[in-house]
């Protein structure tokens, strides 16, 4: 049973109150309505910019569990359809950050990828001068940089 003045969402399937439903036999709720007449619309639009067929954005969502193919993050925004700006062959769901920022910063190229992993693993600078040199005056955790010290850098 539900409360009087609410009504269960045969999507979300939350209780909800009547306000969100569309007249008296409305039986999706208003943030449900508004979801799937998003996804219907961004489906068309990835369709006819990429070229997927029916259904192949969220085949694609699903066989990547949702995740980022890169940094396997679940972000709530959409994953983008990330595609080779050359031969125009789609790749792919990235999230913003993995899309828009590391692959235009590696200008898509695979080997300067490799080579930016490879110098994180081994740091020239240690290997040049035989000791480790830490930035401030005791060393930091491994990763950490602290935003003052990245200012004064930049600056
Ligand atoms: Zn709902
Ligand atoms: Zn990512």
């Amino acid at each position: 049973m539900t409360r009087k003045g609410y009504r269960r969402c045969a999507r979300c399937e939350r209780n909800r109150a009547e306000r969100f439903f569309a007249g008296k036999r409305g039986r999706i709720c208003a943030t449900c309505k508004r979801k799937s007449r998003s996804q219907a619309s961004h489906a068309a639009r990835v369709q006819a910019v990429y070229g997927l067929g029916p259904g192949e954005y969220d085949a694609l969502v699903a066989g990547q569990q949702g995740r980022c193919a890169i940094c396997d993050g679940t972000r709530r925004q959409r994953l983008s359809v990330d595609h080779d700006h050359r031969s125009g062959v789609v790749r792919g769901l990235l999230c913003r950050r993995c899309n828009g920022r590391l692959l235009t910063a590696a200008r898509d190229d695979p080997a300067l990828l490799r080579r930016a992993a490879d110098y994180l693993d081994s740091h020239p600078a240690t290997r040049i001068l035989g000791r480790e040199v830490y930035v401030g005056s005791a060393p930091m955790k491994r990763g950490y940089t602290s935003p003052a010290l990245d200012k004064r850098i930049a600056d």
